[in-house]
């Protein structure tokens, strides 16, 4: 690395320690602490967010970019210095240009957003929550306004979490997709389901769901030595470094596989981030590239590996070892159909891989329009109901079942939710170039073997940090864009393959 960079590696670094820093106070918060530490909590951690903001945006640090800048200008794009300066000043640029009184204001908005929204969706009182939510909504066009976009203004919200992504290509790729989803779900919902799935809400030991939690976790090679699991109200995943990334779930005595299921998702998480660049620690390249891209590797193990066929013809026999005779009753093909059941319900995060991708749809065309002023907070309810009713053919009975089932909105996280149906797209393509370019993969996760993809996934995606932004990522490795193709495809060979066995 020249000189110039040194210098910009090392003041990084110190911001850099000072986000892990944070990262395991939070962690910490969402997993051990006791009720009463909330407060003091609260203060170190607005401490520490101030400090980091601080140096990040200092007028040192701009001056060590612009020296990087000078020193690799005319070097290749997408060398490792290039793209490392390009990150900084991206980063430096994003918060340079938001005034620490709209931060504060953001912040202090969505901590009281936060208690204000579960008790409305307690009552299912949109209402009650609508001030703090039109609050939210405004503080954010005045962010979009500020960081600035040539397009739409929710182009430079959707930045925040996917890089370079415009809403006109959202529209472009959801608009493909629906019209290929929509006919799709219409026709499966029509018919029966192809099992039945009371064996799934039984009661299952917990300590066993948990012991083969951890069996799968190993064969998937999540590295205890540089991570561990614990629980949470939420399941998440979190990394303070590559060396140590930690996952979250919970249990439940009558749900069989959803503990399992979020195990899958946050290994998929956690495997990208002990993947990430080793010798680039701590540098602005360190980074995943998105949380598209971030989601595309939990959705890749949890629905395309962990609901396959393959997966449970290795996995079925382990687990009725684990259970004693509970699920002797089941065989492969009822287990493998009940885990791909698909049925239309109001809750998002409670949706099959089938009708996923259409809550997100009525979300980004509400957050869109809300950024955009043509839609204002209190029409929220009935379009919401509208578009269920459009899309998925049901209308939620109240509001906690509709419009205030998420908490991204008292976040003030408008532009996020797009970038699960990214994820959903981005799986299916690096999904089928990895199985291009290792035919073996398929058989070996019949045998319970995810090395070769776990590789390949190394390989092409993980190693390369922040260096490319999603859209250039699927080009180096399809020679394309981010397509709908593949996931329709993998949808429909699915979905018709498990409902045409009933
Ligand atoms: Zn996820």
């Amino acid at each position: 690395m020249s000189p110039a960079i040194e210098k910009l590696n090392n003041a990084w670094a110190r911001i850099s320690r000072i986000e892990q820093t944070i990262a395991v106070l939070s962690w910490d918060m969402e997993t051990y602490m006791p009720v009463e530490g909330v407060k003091p909590r609260a203060e170190q951690l607005a401490l520490l967010s101030e400090l980091s903001h601080r140096w990040l945006i200092s007028d040192e640090t701009g001056r060590l970019i612009e020296d990087a800048e000078a020193e690799t200008r005319g070097s290749d794009y997408f060398s490792i210095e290039a793209s490392l300066v390009r990150a900084a000043r991206r980063a430096y640029d994003q918060k340079k240009k938001l005034p620490e009184e709209l931060v504060t204001r953001l912040a202090r908005t969505t901590a009281q957003a936060n208690s204000i929204w579960i008790r409305a969706r307690e009552e299912a009182s949109f209402p009650a929550f609508a001030p703090v939510l039109s609050e939210l909504v405004a503080i954010s066009r005045d962010m979009a306004d500020l960081l600035g976009s040539t397009g739409h203004r929710y182009d430079a919200l959707l930045d925040l979490y996917e890089p370079d992504l415009t809403t006109a290509e959202v529209e472009r790729l959801f608009g493909e997709l629906k019209t290929g989803l929509i006919p799709l779900v219409k026709e499966i919902t029509a018919r029966k389901s192809p099992a039945d799935t009371a064996f799934l809400t039984r009661t299952y030991d917990t300590g066993r769901q948990e012991a083969f939690g951890l069996r799968v976790l190993g064969d998937m090679k999540f590295d205890f030595n540089r991570g561990r699991q614990d629980r949470s109200a939420h399941p998440f995943t979190t990394s303070f470094t590559p060396y140590d990334v930690r996952i979250t779930t919970r249990y439940s005595e009558d749900d069989l596989l959803s503990a399992l299921f979020s195990t899958i998702h946050e290994a998929g998480h956690a495997l990208y981030d002990m993947g990430l660049p080793l010798d680039l620690l701590e540098t602005p390249l360190c980074q995943p590239i998105s949380l598209g891209v971030h989601e595309s590797q939990s959705r890749l193990w949890e629905n395309i590996v962990g609901r396959s066929r393959g997966f449970w013809k290795h996995y079925l026999p382990i687990l009725k070892e684990h259970f004693h005779g509970q699920l002797d009753d089941v065989g492969l093909q009822q287990f493998y159909a009940a885990v791909n059941t698909s049925r239309p319900g109001f809750i998002r995060v409670e949706s099959d891989e089938l009708t996923y991708n259409l809550h997100i749809f009525i979300r980004f065309e509400i957050e869109k329009e809300l950024i955009g002023g043509s839609l204002s907070v209190k029409q929220i309810p009935s379009l919401w109901n509208e578009t269920y009713q459009d899309y998925l053919g049901i209308v939620p009975p109240n509001d906690a079942l509709g419009c205030l089932q998420d908490i991204h909105w008292a976040h003030g996280s408008f532009g996020y939710f797009p970038t699960y149906t990214i994820g959903n797209l981005l799986s299916a393509q690096l999904y089928r170039a990895a199985i291009d370019a290792c035919p073996s993969i398929p058989g070996d996760i019949k045998k319970g073997n995810f090395i070769a993809l776990l590789e390949w996934l190394r390989e092409n995606v993980h190693r390369h940090g922040s260096r490319y932004t999603s859209a250039e990522l699927v080009k180096n490795i399809t020679g394309g864009g981010i397509q709908v193709g593949p996931f329709m495809r993998y949808l429909a060979d699915k979905f018709h393959e498990v409902y045409s066995l009933s």
